[in-house]
């Protein structure tokens, strides 16, 4: 086998010996480019925040209110940056997915959504699954990276299985949007490479609670006015709040 030397930037001839060669006009004008590229996805990403997002949907009434209604950005870091990350790990699985033996990748990234709940959400994929006696399912798919200690929690090595609440609702609502009843929870340990497969039929009952949630929320919404904190001092939900000085200055 051929043997491959270490990349030497000085030998090939590149201009790249230190970081300064990487600062001139050129980098300048492309950072100039892309930080306003960025901020322009960000106002289209909080757009569609102007709608309830079956992943945070479980949050304080209050804060889905005032999100709803906000224009600037109040949120820590990049959205889109951090949706580009997201993004780049379902890619990867759907592709493995769609080259492993009875499984079929029908859709990736579907966008969907319910009018009358004011919501919208997206699903990673849609899957055909056959199995040994020749069926095939449709099913959908939500991948979850976590980190080692989550997993861990999550799949011990002896005993139960667990998932998140939140991504079983953030799934159950997705699938009921897509007009499917299957669906699979894929949370991965890139780290530790490791990764586990649970399976969730559609719950009718997160469903009409998700549905009651959002008419009340879109009443609040349609009069201009926000509920009440749900809590009578400062939670740990409002500690990571991006609302929390506008919530509690009176
Ligand atoms: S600060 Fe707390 S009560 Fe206020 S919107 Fe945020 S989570 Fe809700």
């Amino acid at each position: 086998m051929e043997n491959l030397e270490p990349l030497n930037l000085a030998k090939i001839g590149t201009q790249g010996k230190g970081k300064s060669a990487f600062t001139g006009e050129l980098s300048k004008a492309i950072n100039k480019v892309v930080s306003k590229e960025i901020e322009t996805r960000e106002i289209s990403m909080h757009t569609s925040k102007t709608v309830f997002d079956p992943s945070t949907i479980t949050q304080c009434p209050r804060r889905l209110v005032y999100r709803h209604d906000s224009t600037e950005s109040e949120r820590i870091g990049s959205p889109y940056l951090e949706h580009m990350a997201k993004s780049k790990n379902i890619t990867k699985w759907l592709d493995f997915l769609d080259k492993c033996a009875k499984i079929k990748v029908l859709d990736s990234y579907v966008l969907v959504a319910d009018t009358v709940c004011n919501l919208t959400g997206w699903l990673d994929g849609v899957l055909e699954i056959e199995l040994d006696n020749g069926y095939k399912h449709i099913v959908a798919i939500k991948t979850h990276e976590v980190v080692s200690n989550v997993f861990s929690c999550l799949f011990p090595p002896e005993g139960d299985s667990y998932v998140l609440k939140n991504d079983v609702i953030e799934l159950n609502v997705s699938m009921w949007m897509a007009g499917l009843i299957k669906g699979i929870l894929l949370y991965s340990d890139s780290k530790q490479g490791r990764y586990s497969i649970s399976e969730l039929d559609l719950n009718q009952t997160i469903i009409d609670r998700v549905e009651k949630k959002c008419s009340i929320l879109n009443q609040y919404c349609l009069r201009g006015q926000l509920p009440s904190k749900p809590y009578l001092e400062i939670s740990a939900e409002c500690e990571a709040c991006e609302f929390k000085t506008k919530c509690w200055a009176n």
